[in-house]
């Protein structure tokens, strides 16, 4: 293939711009932020499981408080039930009966009552348990909420780059004969790499000096014949520097 030393050169420009797209990219999808928010997410999910097991502690202390309470609330209306009727009873034998239930009554409420200030108790102490867990879920949350906006604006930044290298490559593509450009993006595809500088005789893309038969055949070629290295496929492109 022949294209003219001016044509060759502009491969390396093009392959400049290219390179600076993966940089880019590779920085893009490398922000530091995104292992960080990762590790705190994993760090949130364990949180949040330990949050929903001591919800459940505390719900059941609320049901067993409600409970109580509504045990009181049976056993105080019977007293009142019991009270009344031994004000109006008449009956010595019934006055015994009421009397010796509304002992056993009043026993049952100091009991409930114990039992109520014991799970008041646990009911605040699992409160304080996962209002502690709760606080920690919140702080973690916003300290997740900040690295996002900080990854994001990160990768705005890089998308403008990108956009920036993306128009250049366009204006740089337009430029570039359409089978020159093939031989490039087939080696680029290949390898990585579409073209390269050959400097002091050495392959500027994957560092192979070129010897023996390799070299003569650059030696003898003319400027404006397409040469590719036989290591890794660049367009080499010669200049000044190329030391043949
Ligand atoms: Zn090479």
């Amino acid at each position: 293939m022949k294209a003219s030393p001016a044509a060759q050169r502009s491969l390396l420009d093009l392959q400049t711009v290219d390179t600076n797209v993966s940089r880019v990219a590779h920085r893009k999808n490398n922000l530091p932020e995104i292992a960080a928010i990762a590790a705190l997410v994993v760090d949130r999910d364990a949180l949040r499981g330990r949050l929903a097991t001591e919800l459940g502690a505390v719900e059941d202390a609320r049901t067993d408080l409600s409970r109580i309470e509504s045990d009181v609330a049976v056993v105080d209306s019977r007293i009142k039930r019991d009270t009344e009727r031994l004000a109006g009873s008449s009956s010595a034998k019934d006055a015994t009966a009421l009397e010796s239930e509304l002992v056993s009554l009043s026993r049952r409420k100091e009991n409930l009552e114990d039992a109520e200030l014991e799970v008041m108790e646990r009911l605040e102490a699992a409160e304080a348990v996962y209002g502690e867990t709760a606080a920690s879920d919140t702080s973690l949350s916003a300290r997740i909420a900040e690295l996002e906006a900080t990854r994001d604006a990160g990768r705005a930044d890089l998308d403008r780059e990108l956009e920036a290298l993306e128009a250049s490559r366009s204006s740089l593509v337009s430029t570039i004969d359409e089978s020159l450009l093939t031989a490039y993006e087939r080696s680029r595809t290949r390898s990585g790499y579409g073209a390269a500088l050959l400097r002091a005789g050495t392959c500027g893309a994957c560092t192979m000096t070129l010897t023996g038969n390799d070299l003569a055949t650059v030696r003898s070629a003319v400027s404006d014949e397409v040469l590719s290295c036989p290591e890794c496929g660049a367009v080499l492109v010669r200049t000044e520097e190329s030391g043949l």
